[in-house]
């Protein structure tokens, strides 16, 4: 069991009079307990948030330096913290491990990434040069299944336009957030990043709070449609991250081992809970039964087990609430006439493990392939036919990310520019980088995260028009 963790406000650690328990998945043991931030708690956070802005955002080369500060912090306690995150995410450790130092290398790239301005006029008249402005004081919430990677996408530009940011975690998996928010203390100035913990009412507290200028969000559809309405009457600024449903489409000439291994890792290495990993497979009929029974040995080979036992491929699902639905997910599509072809339902020990699920026999009108899954379970589905496949991958209210595989590079081209989604990988799923934009369209999301258009969500234009 880990100590009990603390929120540290401007370099002070408080006690709060409520805390609540963080199990580990792998064990459904209590871990350790979280702070719930009370509201006063949270006024002064977010009041110490808006005085550290009036200066932080004078500062770009100090901001650009402190985002190189935090990415050491990440690298010089990397494994203490990729330990804690294991423990509590559940995904294996040389994955928590990726994440922590993704996050550190993701904040040294956009430390480096130039703030846009330009000038759209320059004549009799004046010039006029646009430049942006932060907002204030960001409002950073995340979900369980990457809270540092995906809170680092928040942060990093963020600060680096001149915010000052409040970060809450799930409720799932705030310890690693936590403890980076303490070590912090030393490294930036007092109320430029703080971190605060507790369930959805703090969340839906600091959507509604006066001294929040923008909330950036990542979590399920119907929390993202919450916040919305939340921040709606004082027309807020607000970025949505949400959940995808991320069809993948695989031609007749594809590379078979190279889509059973690319899908196979892009869905199982974090135990199916990435908002863009493959979640519905669409394979030509020519290579269906190769494509199932590779991904079914692979399955079959999959070492599950507790994310700290270096042995295990695979952990845990993160929580209780959602390995019921997976199961339910599961057991709903074999009702209605699904092959459970490996794993399917819950392994007979403590912990909430469910080996690699492969899944045929279902199409469109199940739950399992309509509805977002999020957990290790794969449903495979055949088509002759690219333009029914591209129909079907475009169906329903999710827009996040989807992929094509061929050996046809203008073949793959035209399909991609027919799914109707924010990202499309040819060959691959899943790759994301601080240069490149990353949205959701339809129900996945509204605005954007990282590239340039990351660091504009975060700002607004201003025009300034010059006649000296
Ligand atoms: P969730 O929506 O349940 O919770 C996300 C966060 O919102 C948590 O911190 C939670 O405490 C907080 N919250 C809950 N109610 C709130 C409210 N009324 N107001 C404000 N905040 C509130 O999501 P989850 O189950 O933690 O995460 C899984 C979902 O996140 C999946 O749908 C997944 O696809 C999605 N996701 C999307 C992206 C992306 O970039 N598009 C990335 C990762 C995960």
């Amino acid at each position: 069991m880990l100590d009990p963790f603390r929120i540290s406000v401007g370099g002070r650690f408080v006690e709060t009079p409520e805390t609540f328990e963080v199990l580990d998945p792998a064990t459904e043991q209590v871990l350790s307990w979280a702070p719930d931030c009370p509201a006063d708690l949270l006024d002064e956070v977010i009041e110490g948030a808006r005085t550290a802005q009036r200066v932080w955002h004078e500062d770009e080369s100090g901001r650009r330096q402190a985002l190189r500060d935090v990415s050491a912090v990440l690298r010089a306690h990397a494994d203490a913290l990729s330990d804690i995150l294991t423990r509590e995410q559940g995904r294996i450790l040389a994955d928590t491990r990726g994440e922590i130092d993704a996050s550190a290398w993701w904040l040294e790239q956009v430390a480096a990434m130039e703030i846009p301005r330009y000038v759209p006029l320059d004549d009799d008249g004046g010039r006029v040069e646009v430049r942006r402005r932060p907002h204030g004081v960001v409002a950073a919430i995340t979900p369980w299944n990457y809270p540092i990677l995906l809170a680092v996408a928040k942060v990093g530009p963020a600060l680096l336009v001149g915010n000052t940011v409040v970060v809450k975690p799930s409720e799932y998996t705030p310890l690693t957030t936590l403890r980076i928010g303490e070590l912090l203390a030393d490294v930036l100035p007092p109320g430029a990043l703080t971190v605060v913990s507790g369930g959805g009412s703090l969340g839906a507290r600091m959507t509604t709070h006066p001294g929040i200028d923008m909330v950036s969000f990542t979590g399920s559809i119907p929390t993202g449609v919450a916040v919305a309405r939340a921040v709606a009457p004082t027309l807020r600024r607000v970025s949505l991250e949400l959940g995808g449903n991320d069809a993948s489409i695989v031609l007749a000439d594809a590379d078979v081992d190279r889509v059973v291994d690319g899908v196979f890792d892009s869905v199982f290495e974090d135990c199916g809970q990435a908002c863009i990993g493959v979640k519905r497979l669409y394979v030509h009929a020519d290579l269906y039964d190769d494509v199932v029974d590779g991904l079914v040995a692979r399955a079959e080979r999959t070492r599950v087990g507790s994310g700290l036992d270096p042995h295990s491929e695979m952990g845990p699902v993160n929580n209780r609430a959602q390995l019921d639905r997976i199961i339910e997910l599961t057991e709903d599509a074999a009702r209605h006439g699904a092959r459970i072809l490996s794993g399917g339902r819950r392994l007979d020990r403590s912990g909430y493990f469910i080996p690699p699920t492969i899944v045929t026999g279902v199409e469109e009108g199940v739950r399992l392939v309509d509805e977002e899954q999020f957990g290790p379970v794969l449903p495979v589905m055949p088509f002759r036919d690219v333009d029914d496949a591209v129909a079907r991958a475009n169906t329903g209210p999710f827009g996040l990310g989807g992929s094509v595989w061929t050996r046809d590079r203008d073949r793959a081209q035209q399909v991609a520019s027919r799914l109707e989604c924010g990202t499309v990988w040819i060959n691959h799923h899943k790759r994301v980088h601080p240069a490149v934009p990353f949205g959701g369209l339809k129900m996945s999301g509204l605005g954007t995260e990282s590239g340039t258009a990351g660091l504009e969500e975060f700002s607004s234009p201003q025009a300034v028009y010059d006649r000296t």
